[in-house]
């Protein structure tokens, strides 16, 4: 498969068109960011981890019935997926409190959610990508009532099948976020999943094995990176 035009470059990763009709090449860069694009840096080899653990989780989730825009993967940091339609949310599951989340209801960080929380917040750089009630998302028309009930009953499922995937290779997953698109009008799960979109700790030491060790100059971040790829390939 050739890349062809680029069609797009976010902070993370560069979008390009492909040979074959509705399939665009993904690939991940080892730029990183965080608080809204103020602070920027690099983590070496982060593209490629993100582009192989995201190629393995999409397979685990198709396994299971979860339909993704993952077609296949061309080398170490480059994905052929679908092209869809994209909705302009941003879904973010929870487990514990980390993060946002901490600040917004005062709980502990790492406090264990009694059931898991789940927020949608719009794709909007010049907003600060605002955290959205269901009534806010209604009068936006962003989605109608079905679609936003089956995202969130499909963020569920793949956070039950996560969950599960990352306990038994000695991680907790602490919060993810999931963005979807349509295909043919069937909703489809998009973008990465990976340790820059997830919040992954240790489940023996509690070490935060994710972006938070760049957002925070924790160090050892390429190391902690390489480390969950590995785990998540085992
Ligand atoms: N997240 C993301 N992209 C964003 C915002 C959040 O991938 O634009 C992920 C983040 O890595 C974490 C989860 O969503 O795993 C919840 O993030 P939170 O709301 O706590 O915000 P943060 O502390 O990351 O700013």
């Amino acid at each position: 498969m050739t890349a062809g035009e680029l069609i797009y470059e976010g902070k993370a990763k560069k979008v390009f068109h492909s040979d074959v009709p509705h399939v665009v090449i993904v690939e991940f860069k080892d730029d990183a960011t965080a608080f809204n694009g103020e602070k920027k840096g690099q983590i070496t080899n982060k593209g490629a981890v993100n582009a192989v653990m995201s190629a393995k989780i999409f397979q685990v989730l198709e396994s299971e019935g979860i339909a993704t825009h993952f077609r296949e993967q061309l080398d170490t940091r480059r994905l052929s997926v679908d092209w869809l339609e994209m909705i302009p949310l941003e879904v973010v599951v929870r487990n514990r409190v980390a993060g946002s989340l901490e600040k917004r209801i005062g709980l502990k960080e790492g406090s264990v959610l009694e059931q898991a929380v789940t927020e949608l917040y719009l794709k909007n750089d010049s907003l600060g990508d605002p955290l959205l009630n269901d009534d806010h998302i209604r009068v936006l028309r962003v989605v109608d009532s079905a679609l936003l009930e089956q995202m969130r009953k499909q963020s569920s499922r793949i956070n039950t099948i996560l969950q599960h995937f990352f306990e038994q290779r000695n991680l907790i997953l602490v919060d993810f976020k999931l963005e979807f698109g349509l295909r043919q009008g069937q909703l489809v799960l998009g973008d990465e999943i990976s340790p820059d979109t997830s919040r992954l700790w240790d489940r023996t030491t509690l070490k935060k094995m994710d972006k938070d060790r760049f957002r925070r100059d924790l160090g050892s971040v390429e190391e902690a990176y390489n480390e969950v790829l590995e785990r998540v390939l085992s």
